[in-house]
């Protein structure tokens, strides 16, 4: 322990540029920004479905193979305004394996969340495990495309068609993911996405909910601009959930470079698979059945035989100025909000309760240095010398 704490307090004295954290959003040229900026300055059309917010939604609706998709200001205004659209109320079935923001959209919606334990190999939730929890409350299901991998859509669907419950998938990893069928956002009531700066895609900040048919997709316009139906009447309890013009230009231009970027993770994403194949005691998370993948993060589990506790791991990993995070620990379960509810205890959701506890994701960008990759699989191979003490 002293000699952990030697090293951190050695390597982390080093220039902030020198730190590698989980992710680095990718920024276009700034001039290739300024005919955007531009063009707003001389429009004065700063919001409320501008020209670039059309543009955007046209090319993304192309780009994702997605019929009808509405922007928004952020993937969880998305998931809010998902739940009113669809009038839902009393319990919804999800899972604990996620950022806060998936439970919190339904405690904001006076939903009560649910919480089944995820499948060991794809961190989704378990789809055998969903009929159990369903009662004579319960309205809708809220599955997560944890990490871009695809959940259990079919059999998914299935359950719900026989209990005629909703499905709204938090797709805010899942962006450019095709399964079997094509998007993977074509499946469920709604698809929601984030365009958050740390996510794959990112239009500064941002979101957007993908709907089946264009008559949804106004009532969910309508919803993201306080309900108005036109400049006189208001037809729902609408709020303010609208992407402006400076987001959505931003999008279009970042549009522009995503397949090669996706590309880069993907060779990240192989190289640190190779790398971590000899690591006794480290696992990597399978490898996703997307038939097209985004790899959007890169999670590898300490197991028991690995000479370090996960946290001991991370700790080292700083001292060496590579800033790993805990995705997602502690579970959304044990958050004082959610932990009273019964479905929230560790013998409910051995499985997630498991994985969050040995979980470590590591640094994936596009512009992340191969060497980087190299130095990262190094220091987790061979933390310790002959005498147990670290190397650094
Ligand atoms: C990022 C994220 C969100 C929230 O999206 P915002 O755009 O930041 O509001 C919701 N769910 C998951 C799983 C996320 O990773």
């Amino acid at each position: 322990m002293a000699s952990l704490e030697r090293s951190n307090r050695h390597e982390s004295s080093g220039l902030d540029s020198c730190r590698v954290y989980v992710t680095k959003p990718f920024l276009p040229p700034l001039e290739e920004f300024i005919p955007y900026l531009k063009n707003i300055w001389d429009s004065r059309v700063l919001t409320n479905r501008g020209n670039f917010h059309s543009a955007l939604e046209e090319q993304l609706s192309k780009y994702l193979g997605v019929k009808y998709i509405s922007l928004c200001s952020s993937g969880t205004i998305g998931l809010l305004i998902a739940f009113k659209a669809l009038g839902i109320k009393g319990e919804v079935i999800t899972t604990p394996y996620s950022f806060i923001a998936t439970a919190h959209s339904l405690l904001w919606s006076n939903l009560t969340p649910i919480f089944v334990d995820i499948d060991p190999l794809t961190l989704n939730i378990d789809s055998n495990k969903i009929e159990a929890a369903i009662t004579n409350k319960t309205s809708a299901i809220l599955p997560v495309h944890c990490y871009g991998t695809p959940c259990d859509v079919d059999k998914i669907q299935e359950i719900a068609d026989r209990y005629g419950l909703k499905v709204v998938y938090d797709a805010a990893h899942a962006f450019g993911v095709k399964c079997h069928c094509g998007s993977i956002l074509n499946h469920g009531d709604f698809s929601v996405l984030s365009f958050h700066a740390t996510k794959v895609f990112n239009t500064l900040e941002g979101g957007a909910i993908i709907s089946g048919d264009l008559e949804t997709k106004s009532m969910i316009d309508q919803l993201l601009n306080f309900g108005f139906e036109n400049e006189t009447s208001v037809l729902s309890l609408g709020l303010n959930g609208k992407m402006n013009e400076f987001n959505a230009a931003f999008g279009l231009l970042q549009l522009n470079s995503i397949d090669d970027l996706i590309k880069k993770r993907a060779s990240i994403d192989k190289l640190y698979r190779q790398q971590i194949a000899s690591i006794e005691g480290i696992s990597c998370a399978q490898f996703s059945t997307a038939l097209s993948h985004n790899f959007s993060y890169f999670p590898v589990f300490v197991e028991a035989d690995y000479p370090l506790r996960r946290d001991q791991l991370y700790d080292i990993l700083i001292g060496h100025n590579i800033f790993t995070r805990k995705y997602f620990f502690p579970l959304i379960t044990s958050f004082p909000m959610y932990k009273h509810y019964s479905t929230a205890s560790a013998a409910n959701l051995p499985v997630a309760s498991d994985v969050a506890h040995k979980v470590l994701c590591l640094p994936i960008f596009p512009e992340l240095p191969i060497s980087t990759v190299v130095k990262i699989c190094k220091i987790i191979a061979q933390p310790l010398n002959s005498n147990g003490y670290l190397i650094s």
